[in-house]
């Protein structure tokens, strides 16, 4: 169990005004205050004061190692991203201020579609403004009322969002079970709408999913199949097209879904698709009509950044072998990690409890590290992680001294 106060009824905040909506948080409050109140560091609000690269922030007035960011290929400082901000800036103005139905669609978002295009060799390419959106828009649009959204259980909030949006039957399966997903399948009736949603990469584990079967399994009951590749975009497969062209079943996805907020360095999500009539989705999907389209500058950082990252076969391998360095070197110190193998650049480090991964986090950034504690609901299983998330800018001397704070903060507390 969890090592902080966490009363078994629910606590009624004292002083609380009758009908105040803010009462249904009361237990997390709670939660939160007995975690402060234990002296550690806010994990949940750390300020980076200035950004040095994609591998160093000042944080807390010291420089830190950043470990839990989602900058997987390091684009965020690259020179010829940059310049296309810039440039963007200067050209288009700060932003758009409308929808990419009326007055929000310039060059440059053209431009970061053909991109994305290209990238995927796909024919559709439809840029939102986060990935948040996308999965949103797509999900909801795709699969209405009387339709099935069959789902990894696992699936990011984002998904479900989706799915509570377009009113679908949600049809969830067990994390990562291919019988199960089967399963699920055939209690469909076969006349029904049916959209399974996966994700290449799940992000608190950092576990791949077996796609080739579950796309197998998904296409024979007749269901399309979305796949968000949020987290193996860029780096996955050989050409960074994620899990699905890793595992060789990209052609027989319907819908790639993806963030710019990753990989890519910027901010955005998108859909890519070669179904004939995607581009109607411009027109009935309400997340993509209803709110502004990202500004020029940020089309164009990740219209470039897209285009580097199809040749970033030598950043691809260096990031592999930061991955495997760093989970063995883990598992060899006595950490227990989230998977077996690393699968991914996402490596969790398994904590007993709440208060201790808390004071693992706060040992690791007083030792000069940045990961990410997360804990349920975020999590599977009620777990508390630390997750590590690697860069491709990491060099091999910096996963060595990273491995040396953790066994130091490890010993400290006790978890090692
Ligand atoms: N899908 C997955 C699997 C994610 O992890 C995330 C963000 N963490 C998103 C979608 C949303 O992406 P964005 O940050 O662009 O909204």
């Amino acid at each position: 169990s969890e090592g902080i106060s966490q009363p078994d009824a629910p606590v009624v905040r004292e002083g609380r005004a009758k009908g105040d909506l803010f009462a249904k948080f009361d237990d997390l409050i709670a939660m939160r205050e007995g975690l402060l109140a234990s002296g550690v560091e806010d994990p949940f609000n750390l300020v980076m004061e200035k950004v040095l690269s994609p591998t160093r922030a000042i944080c807390n007035g010291r420089e830190t190692i950043l470990l839990g960011t989602y900058n997987y290929m390091g684009m965020t400082f690259d020179p010829d991203v940059i310049e296309a901000g810039k440039q963007a800036l200067e050209e288009f103005g700060s932003g758009t201020t409308g929808s990419r139905v009326l007055n929000g669609t310039y060059q440059g978002h053209k431009e970061c579609e053909d991109a994305l295009k290209e990238f995927y060799g796909m024919d559709h390419a439809m840029v939102f403004s986060t990935g948040y959106q996308a999965n949103l828009g797509i999900i909801s649009t795709m699969a209405g009322k009387g339709d099935y959204v069959v789902l990894d259980i696992d699936s990011h909030a984002s998904i479900y969002d989706g799915c509570a949006m377009g009113r679908a039957e949600i049809v969830p399966f067990r994390h990562n079970d291919i019988e199960a997903l089967e399963k699920r399948l055939k209690r469909i009736p076969a006349e029904a709408g049916k959209l399974v949603v996966l994700e290449g990469v799940y992000s608190m584990l950092g576990d791949v999913a077996p796609l080739k079967e579950m796309v197998r399994v998904s296409k024979e009951a007749g269901a399309m199949v979305l796949v968000d590749e949020a987290h193996s975009m860029g780096f996955i497969g050989e050409h960074g097209r994620g899990v699905a062209e890793a595992q060789g079943v990209l052609n027989d996805v319907d819908f790639v879904i993806g963030t710019f907020s990753k990989s890519v360095g910027t901010v955005g999500g998108f859909c890519v698709s070669n179904h004939p009539d995607f581009e109607i989705m411009r027109l009935v999907c309400r997340p993509y009509v209803f709110t502004a389209s990202l500004p020029p500058s940020v089309v164009a950082t990740a219209a470039t950044s897209i285009r580097k990252l199809m040749h970033g076969s030598n950043k691809r391998a260096h990031l592999w072998e930061n991955s495997r360095t760093l989970h063995k070197g883990l598992k060899d110190l006595g950490f227990q990690l989230g998977t077996d193998e690393p699968q991914s650049a996402i490596i969790a480090v398994i904590m007993p409890d709440l208060t201790r991964g808390a004071q693992m986090w706060e040992a690791l950034l007083k030792e000069g590290l940045y990961v990410n504690l997360a804990r349920p609901p975020a999590t599977p299983a009620n777990m508390t992680l630390l997750r590590c998330s690697l860069c491709a800018e990491h060099s091999e001397d910096e996963v060595t001294t990273i491995l040396g704070m953790f066994e130091r903060a490890g010993k400290a507390t006790g978890i090692i």
